[in-house]
């Protein structure tokens, strides 16, 4: 069974001995359900009553007329609740879980978005939930981890190795080893061992279901060129998913940091992206990694995109020529985001402003019969103060020294 799970030469489940057992039982209560007819309408209603699906695609027709290119489309992930597509993943985790019997979820999360998710999911489904992070995330998102433990969930600050995100999801397996008959790890992205890849990918498919027949109704044809941003691979895996099969060029945006060239970046699929193929995290891909095989620092101003590996299934996207793969740098991300805030009024994340800067760049020099999605994985307005970080306000940094200062007194 485990040498299932490989698209191309990409992804596998490279997982110690005792987890086999365990990996065999969620690849087949993830089959069993995929099969069953009354799975996905159960999903779908879940995420209807509970998220607010089915999300809106909204025509952008002031970015439309300011670039005069192509009609622009928006799948609007950001009214998700938690304010991104990562709820379409961990609730259909959840009803796994479910199925299995298990009590107990444990994730790990870099930003902490996904572990706000996560534990959303685990109260609503009376789990137990313990959240991995490392100890500078923790220090570093606090409004975050305040939700995660108003929540019920345990937020565990890993402080191994450079204690961020990496560290922590070596310490949930940690954890799932020790646990693992109680115990399911929902993983946040398109990553890791099989089946955690197409798992992902199958749950997040549901933005891809949308967009393609709303498109088909308000467009009258389907879009020419769909834009994601790429951090695990989830959201552009949901989004393209619904489009594989047709004629439509699908395009995945990385974060290009301060420039490919700088190193400070965390492309590995896109051109000039200094990335090599190896097994790490029980998966095989294409990492940014040294010499010697251990992981580089990545950086972007979008801590969601900032991870060192990439979705084997978007690495075979790519061998095979099926999706193209860019990279926006910080300065173009941000330039992206104003001009989107002040031109419809809309607020998407920094990760998402990444496709928005990509599809600028494009959208010019295509035809006006030309229409295109952006998929607006998630909001900003939660990322407030990344944003106005990001945005260098000054009369922010006078609020926030404001706030200390009463704090202090
Ligand atoms: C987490 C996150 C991402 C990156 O994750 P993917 O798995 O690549 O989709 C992108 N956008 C938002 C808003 C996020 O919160």
């Amino acid at each position: 069974m485990r040498n299932r799970g490989y698209f191309s030469d990409f992804g596998g489940a490279y997982v110690p001995e005792i987890l086999t057992a365990t990996f065999d039982e969620l690849e087949a209560a993830f089959d069993t359900a995929r099969d069953d007819p009354s799975f996905w309408p159960e999903y779908e209603a879940l995420m209807a009553s509970y998220s607010g699906r089915a999300t809106p695609l909204t025509p952008a027709e002031n970015l439309t007329e300011h670039f005069g290119g192509a009609r622009v489309f928006i799948k609007r992930e950001d009214l998700n609740h938690t304010g991104a597509h990562k709820a379409n993943n961990v609730m259909g985790q959840g009803l796994l879980v479910k199925r299995m019997g298990k009590t107990r979820v444990i994730a790990e999360t870099g930003a902490g978005q996904h572990g706000v998710a996560t534990a959303t999911m685990a109260a609503k489904f009376g789990f137990e939930c313990t959240i991995y992070m490392g100890e500078v995330d923790v220090a570093r998102q606090r409004p975050n981890v305040f939700w995660m433990e108003r929540m019920g969930a345990t937020v565990i600050p890993v402080t191994e190795g450079s204690r961020t995100l990496k560290d922590a999801i070596n310490e949930a397996f940690r954890d799932w080893v020790t646990n693992m008959d109680s115990t399911h790890y929902v993983l946040g992205t398109a990553c890791g061992p099989h089946p955690f890849p197409e798992m992902v990918s199958y749950f997040q498919s549901i933005i891809g279901k949308e967009a393609r027949a709303q498109v088909l109704q308000q467009a009258g044809k389907l879009p020419d060129r769909v834009y994601a941003c790429v951090g695990g691979g989830s959201n552009a895996m949901g989004i393209f998913s619904g489009f594989m099969d047709d004629q439509v060029e699908l395009v995945g945006v990385e974060a290009g940091g301060h420039g490919l060239d700088t190193g400070m970046h965390a492309s590995r699929l896109a051109e000039g992206a200094d990335s090599s193929v190896g097994v790490a995290q029980g998966y095989k891909t294409f990492f940014l990694q040294d010499d010697d095989g251990q992981m580089r620092e990545t950086h972007s101003v979008a801590a969601g995109l900032d991870y060192v590996g990439v979705s084997p299934i978007l690495a075979h996207l790519q061998a095979t020529g099926r999706a193209r793969f860019e990279s926006a740098t910080d300065a173009e991300v941000v330039e992206a985001l104003s001009l989107t805030i002040r031109k419809e009024g809309l607020i998407p994340a920094l990760e998402s402003s990444h496709a928005f800067a990509q599809a600028f760049k494009e959208l010019p020099e295509m035809s006006t019969d030309d229409v295109v999605i952006i998929n607006q994985s998630g909001r900003a307005d939660k990322d407030i103060f990344t944003v106005a970080d990001a945005f260098d306000d000054p009369s922010w940094r006078e609020f926030i020294r404001a706030k200390a200062e009463q704090y202090s007194a």
